[in-house]
């Protein structure tokens, strides 16, 4: 027999329309992509702050000497990449200010909790590769958006600048996953 396609009724009506309403916009809200641009900086720069002292506990958990390296590496990378921000921010005659990105707050809990759901070792190497290529893709994600808007605003110094961030987090992500490859995924297996 052929189904029938009539509107369910759902009991929980309210709630169902709460939701696919438009959320409401703060007084402060982005009228312009130059306004949203910025918005995204503060949270971007809170970010890279907060991946400065998030780093040192995964290189301290990690126990292979290529993980340790690259991420030694990333983090010196990392410091460089807030200054680089503070360098955009002038550029755009704004002042640096960081704002709780809570994306990158929730992947830097999520990693402490891969940490301790694994064994020191190979099978916690291979979990702070994962949780450390979940940042990299949030990164190159917003890097390479913020770049885009940069580039439409005719902020060309400003894109340039974000494209040599969103390069760093690139080859930070293949350089996780040529680690991860190369040996630690093998070895993690045997356990
Ligand atoms: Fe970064
Ligand atoms: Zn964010
Ligand atoms: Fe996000
Ligand atoms: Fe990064």
């Amino acid at each position: 027999m052929e189904k029938t396609t009539k509107p369910v009724q759902n009991g929980n009506n309210k709630k169902t329309s709460t939701a696919a309403a438009p959320v409401k916009a703060k007084y402060d809200a982005a009228k312009g992509l130059r306004d949203l641009l910025v918005d995204e900086l503060k949270d971007i720069y809170w970010a890279e702050k907060a991946l400065t002292k998030a780093l040192p506990k995964m290189i301290k958990n990690s126990t292979a000497e290529s993980l340790i390296t690259a991420l030694k590496g990333h983090l010196e990378v990392t410091i460089k990449q807030v200054s680089r921000l503070e360098q955009v921010f002038d550029e755009l005659g704004e002042k640096a200010v960081a704002k709780k990105c809570e994306a990158m707050d929730g992947l830097i809990r999520e990693a402490g909790e891969i940490m301790e759901a694994t064994e020191v070792g190979v099978v916690r190497d291979a979990g702070i590769i994962l949780a450390g290529q979940k940042v990299e893709h949030y990164e190159i994600a917003t890097y390479g958006t913020l770049c885009s808007f940069a580039k439409t605003l005719g902020e060309q110094k400003v894109a340039s600048l974000l494209e040599e961030t969103l390069n760093e987090e690139k080859e930070a992500d293949v350089k996780l996953s040529e680690i991860a490859e190369s040996n630690i995924n093998i070895e993690a297996a045997k356990n």
